[in-house]
């Protein structure tokens, strides 16, 4: 691959400052790039980002970035230039230029849910359990789930159990999820288990919670039925 050709086409003037507006307004989209349908990472919207998720700096004008349209998550994101050249010369680089980013307060009813794009639904806890649970569909299809037992009278939440359909990993789903979960008790203390295996460890080992201890007496409490 001619690595050089591919960083000369890059569509952005070199030294222009690309706003999120003006770039939505040109309505870049995934799908002009030819990929339209690939799978994309997912982050939890953030009020600012500062890097991209190789932690090339976005928010010092070094080089450009654009704010694309995901039309199969139907969601905005961003697409960090450099990373966009950088996987152009390595093409058996992870695909991490482009990411969208999802709002994790907006969880759904499941009767009422988007049967279009990435959407968290928010299932209420079964009678008499303190266990949510929210799901990530992807075009109205479970994609990755997340159980959480939050207590209101100790104002603690465990992290029951996070799970990502296997054709779905290593795309921030479960992060996402676990930032959903977080959503719906901020200011709770949250604590997780330690899960056994490598790949469930790692992703556990990056989630900055203690481990849980044995749980609380209540019973009965419905956090998550809102
Ligand atoms: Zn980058
Ligand atoms: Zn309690």
């Amino acid at each position: 691959m001619d690595c050089v050709r591919s960083l000369d086409d890059a569509p952005v003037e070199r030294g222009e400052t690309v706003t999120r507006r003006q770039v939505i307004g040109e309505a870049v989209r995934s799908g002009a790039r030819g990929e339209f349908g690939a799978l994309i990472p997912v982050r939890p919207a953030v009020k600012e980002i500062k890097t991209c998720l190789r932690g090339h700096w976005l928010i010092l004008d070094l080089y450009d970035k654009l704010a694309p349209f995901s039309q199969r998550y139907r969601l905005h994101g961003w697409l960090c230039e450099v990373c966009r050249g950088q996987e152009a010369c390595e093409p058996d680089a992870r695909r991490l230029a482009e990411w969208a980013l999802l709002d994790v307060t907006v969880q759904h009813p499941p009767d009422a849910a988007p049967t279009g794009g990435l959407v968290l639904v928010a299932h209420p806890p079964a009678a008499g359990t303190l266990a949510g649970r929210i799901a990530l569909h992807l075009d109205g299809t479970e994609v990755g789930s997340v159980t959480a037992s939050p207590c209101g009278k100790c104002r603690t939440a465990t992290l029951d159990y996070v799970h990502v359909a296997a054709d779905y990993r290593r795309l921030g789903f479960g992060r996402t999820l676990v930032a959903a979960a977080v959503a719906r008790a901020p200011s709770y203390r949250w604590t997780a288990p330690l899960p056994d295996g490598p790949v469930a460890q790692s992703f556990r080992a990056r989630i900055a919670m203690r481990r849980a201890g044995p749980p609380c007496a209540h019973v009965g409490g419905a956090e998550l039925r809102r």
